[in-house]
Parts: structure tokens; C-alpha cells; sequence
């Protein structure tokens, strides 16, 4: 563990972080604009100051992944639904709590009486199921290649044990179709910051053919106040000298192959599947849903649910804010009727969300 902390400690030394934020801060060459894609990254790059050490010619923007944000409304009515009947108890992460939809959020259903709980490991279902064999349980599958594996093991686990009254209600993204997406939709960006967790298990390959294919370089690096300082100098250097170049400075996590384990286990519960990204649309083979051979642990199959149209409330730009076209300030909605107390988008619900980091780091 003080080997941990120390390694730690090392990518936030201040003396470091100076020179580096000098060095940031002395960019004259060509305007450049990065989009860091995951929402972490957005939060640290709050956290620890560094937009305010970023020179006129460097704009941030922040991408899409935040799974909460990007989960469409009409999932979250679907959850809501699925609340009200009698002999269902959902499971769920903390964060998909407060997302609006049509009718309310899911904390709201539970101060109805809802039987909504809260998890840290997806795998607590199955206690939750074989403790109440009266009941279906429902887990709110949500959240890109870095959470997916872990709900394929609750559900072979699952499996493997015999339950019958778990299913999950998938909303699961992948990481690839959606910056392909991004990129048509000509944001003017120059290059990404790729997201660390989800590299770990996805490896590079992906972000070498986006290279070769649409000539977009990156770098993939890790959260702490020098990593992001060190990828944000040099993929600027990189893009004004037009070196094309991949680079991976997460090495300590992310290894160019990836977590093979971990997509076996994903590919053998779930498959590609085209799904609606809130505020963004539709995209082509961006999610994952369950395979036919595990239909009993399909919510959508086993309820015969329906998945509808996504709304967004009126003036609420959160498709704008994710693809790195405004930024949240920019929203009429902003600090006013959308706040994370009160949040009316789906940006201001998670931690991670654009709009709350703005608002948290910004607006105070
Ligand atoms: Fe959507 Fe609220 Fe962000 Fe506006 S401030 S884009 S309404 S989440």
C-alpha cells in the first residue's frame, strides 16, 4: 500500500507540476483543440487547477464519457416503470439515482416506495436475489468496457448458481463508434486525450486505426496532475508539428493489448448492439446488450419492455455540451433552473458530468 501512495505521490509532486505548468503556459505555436474524453479526466483537470494554467491557444473540451450522461431518457423511464410494480427491486449505482426522465427520477419513485437499492459491485444482486426469491430483481446495467466485464461475471455467476429472478437492464456503451461519431461531426478537434480505465481494458488498437483512418493523434494517460499536464503539452506539440503519433503514458495501467480476460468475459454475455446516446443520438454499434443464449438475464426480453424516445428538457444543451461543441456555461439553463442539487440535464447529475464539474469548480 506505501509503495501505492508513493508512486502516487510521485505524479502530483508540486515542483514538477510547476515547471510543467510553466512549460503549458509558454505554448505559442498553432491554436489547438484537445477533447478529453472521460469524464475523470474532466474532473481532475478541474480539480487540480489546470485549465487555469492553459494558454490562449489551448482549448480543452470535454467528450462523452460520462456513462450517466449519455444514458437516454427513456431507460430511465423504463426504470421508473419497472419500480412501481410490486414484486421488482431494482439495483442500482448511486449516480443513475437523481437522472431526470418523463416521469421523475429514480430517487424520487424511491421516496414513492419504490424498492430501489443502491450497490457498489453489481455482483451484490445476486445476494439481493437469492435472498428474496419472491421477488425479480433488476440491475441497471450502465457504463462503458471498464464496468461491462464485471456486470458479465454477475451474470455468469448468476448463472452458474442457479438464480432465476436477477435480469439486467442494459444501457451498456463502448468507446469506439462514439468518437468515430464525434469526429463526423466535425467538432474541430485536433486530438484526444483517451480515456485511462477504459484503455486498460480495450488496449490502443482502436485509437492507431482512428489515426490511420481519420488522421487523429492521442495520447492515452492517467489521472493525476502530471499525467494530464505531460499529455496535454505534448499532444499539442504533437498535433502543431503534425507528428501522428498514438502514445500510450499510462503504461503503469494501460498495456497496449489490453485486459483480453476481461473482454472474453464481456463478449460472452453481451454483444454489439446499435444505441441511443443521450443528447447525441443514435450511433451504430456503440452498445452492448445481452446475447441470445442469456435471454432469462435480459430486462428489456423478460418485462417486455419497450425502449422509447430520448427527450431532453427545453434549452438544455447537454448533445452540444458532450459533443465538445459549447461548453455548459454556455447553456440558458446553467447555474439557474440546472444545478446538481436540481439538475434538470443529464450532464449536472454524476460527478463526472461536464456541466457538474463546470459548476462545481466555476459557478461557486
Ligand atoms: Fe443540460 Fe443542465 Fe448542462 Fe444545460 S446545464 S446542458 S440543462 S445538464
Amino acid at each position: 500500500k506505501n509503495n501505492i501512495l508513493t508512486l502516487l505521490n510521485e505524479f502530483k509532486d508540486s515542483a514538477t507540476a510547476r515547471d510543467l505548468g510553466r512549460l503549458l503556459a509558454s505554448y505559442d505555436k498553432r491554436p489547438v483543440t484537445i477533447m478529453e474524453v472521460c469524464g475523470t479526466h474532466t474532473m481532475s483537470i478541474f480539480k487540480y487547477g489546470i485549465r487555469g494554467l492553459l494558454p490562449p491557444k489551448i482549448r480543452l473540451v470535454s467528450g462523452p464519457g460520462c456513462p450517466v450522461c449519455v444514458t437516454p431518457s427513456y431507460y430511465i423511464d423504463a426504470a421508473v416503470e419497472l419500480s412501481r410494480k410490486s414484486d421488482v427491486i431494482i439495483a442500482t449505482f448511486g449516480d443513475m439515482m437523481r437522472i431526470p426522465g418523463r416521469e421523475g427520477s429514480l430517487m424520487k419513485q424511491r421516496a414513492h416506495g419504490g424498492d430501489i437499492r443502491i450497490l457498489y459491485s453489481p455482483l451484490d444482486s445476486i445476494k439481493i436475489a437469492s435472498d428474496n426469491p419472491g421477488k425479480k430483481v433488476v440491475f441497471l446495467s450502465v457504463g462503458f468496457e471498464t464496468t461491462t466485464p464485471v456486470i458479465a461475471l454477475m451474470v455468469l455467476k448468476a448463472r452458474e448458481e442457479g438464480i432465476k429472478n436477477l435480469s439486467v437492464l442494459t444501457a451498456n456503451k463502448t468507446m469506439p463508434n462514439a468518437l468515430k461519431a464525434l469526429i463526423q461531426e466535425d467538432a474541430g478537434i485536433d486530438g484526444f486525450i483517451y480515456p485511462g480505465h477504459v484503455s486498460a481494458i480495450t488496449g490502443t488498437a482502436f485509437y492507431e486505426e482512428l489515426l490511420r483512418t481519420h488522421g487523429i493523434p492521442g495520447i492515452v494517460t492517467g489521472f493525476e496532475p502530471l499525467d494530464i499536464l505531460r499529455a496535454v503539452i505534448t499532444l499539442s506539440d504533437n498535433i502543431s508539428s503534425e507528428k501522428k503519433a498514438v502514445e500510450n503514458h499510462y503504461s503503469r495501467v494501460v498495456e497496449k493489448e489490453g485486459n483480453a480476460v476481461a473482454r472474453a468475459k464481456m463478449y460472452e454475455v453481451f454483444e454489439p448492439c446499435d444505441a441511443v446516446w443521450r443528447g447525441i443520438g443514435g450511433i451504430e454499434a456503440s452498445g452492448l446488450c445481452v446475447k441470445h443464449k442469456y435471454r432469462d438475464f435480459d430486462a428489456w426480453r423478460v418485462f417486455g419492455i419497450k425502449q422509447g424516445e430520448s427527450f431532453e428538457p427545453e434549452g438544455c444543451m447537454c448533445g452540444e455540451v458532450l459533443k465538445g461543441k459549447k461548453a455548459p456555461c454556455e447553456c440558458p439553463l446553467f447555474g439557474g433552473v440546472c444545478t446538481p442539487e436540481s439538475p434538470a440535464g443529464a450532464c449536472m447529475v454524476s460527478s463526472e458530468g461536464t456541466c457538474a464539474a463546470y459548476y462545481k469548480y466555476t459557478a461557486l
